[in-house]
């Protein structure tokens, strides 16, 4: 991969993008004027997506390294990565826990981003003002009953975040963390297996996010000056107040 002189546009690549805060974090930062190189493994949902202007789809499958390696050599230069790709597999008490939810939590969540954020790290360093944003959860700062798997990820993402942003200190490469609550996305429906009863209940009685009001705030945190880094946002909706603590009318 050869990277060009920054010429103005900047080139942001947006994991997870056929659904929710992705897909709607890749047509804001389009809007906006970047250049847009969007990956997620269902095809169907990228090709519609890829009608947008300033949009360029390509298949991603975060937790294989060949796929990842295919869809980095699509990747021609690259100032902001957006780790979007994850989300969370059941709510089993950690007694109950199923291993293969917890090693698949696991793949998608920390090591996909490491696997996209270690083959883009040269390009975003040559960028001279790269930029690396994770969506993390709420997931990532605090433990809730059922939370088991999925909170152990974000917590492992959270960690590698912090530390990147430490190893990165004197490169010219941005990190933060954006940090959501409740967002009304597929998120619930994966989560629980494709009931949508189960996830309709997870929304009930209150105004959750939606993705578009975290694309909004990663669009302004990777629109701030250069020397400025937000390191971490926590996102909540006016009807949540911590993991747990949610009204409802
Ligand atoms: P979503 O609508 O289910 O979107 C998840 C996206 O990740 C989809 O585009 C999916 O695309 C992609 N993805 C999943 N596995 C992948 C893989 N192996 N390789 C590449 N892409 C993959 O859910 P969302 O709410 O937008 O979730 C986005 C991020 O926000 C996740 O990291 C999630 O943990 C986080 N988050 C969500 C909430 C919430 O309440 N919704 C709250 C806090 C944090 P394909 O299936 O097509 O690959």
């Amino acid at each position: 991969m050869s990277q060009t002189p920054r010429t103005g546009t900047r080139t942001a690549v947006v994991t997870g993008a056929s659904s929710g805060i992705g897909r709607a974090t890749a047509l804001r930062l389009a809007a906006a004027g970047h250049r847009v190189i969007a990956g997620a493994r269902r095809t169907d949902r990228l090709a519609e997506l890829a009608r947008t202007p300033g949009i360029v789809c390509v298949p991603l499958d975060v937790t294989d390294q060949t796929s990842v390696d295919r869809f980095t050599e699509a990747v021609d230069r690259c100032d902001v990565l957006v780790n979007n790709a994850g989300g969370a597999i059941g709510t089993d008490a950690v007694a109950d826990a199923d291993i293969a939810a917890w090693q698949a939590m696991f793949d998608v969540n920390v090591l996909g981003v490491l696997r996209l954020t270690k083959a883009l790290l040269p390009a975003l360093i040559a960028s001279g003002d790269g930029q690396v944003v994770t969506i993390g959860s709420i997931a990532a700062r605090e433990p809730y009953r059922g939370g088991g798997g999925y909170n152990a990820a974000k917590h492992a993402v959270a960690a590698l975040t912090r530390v990147l942003r430490i190893e990165l200190l004197g490169a010219p490469v941005r990190v933060s963390q954006i940090d959501p609550g409740l967002v009304e996305t597929e998120f619930s429906v994966n989560r629980f297996a494709g009931d949508t009863d189960a996830a309709a209940r997870v929304y009930a009685g209150m105004t959750p996010l939606t993705a578009d009001d975290i694309a909004e705030a990663v669009t302004w945190v990777v629109e701030r000056p250069a020397h400025v880094n937000i390191d971490s946002m926590l996102v909540l909706a006016r009807d949540q107040t911590s993991a747990q603590v949610v009204h409802r009318s």
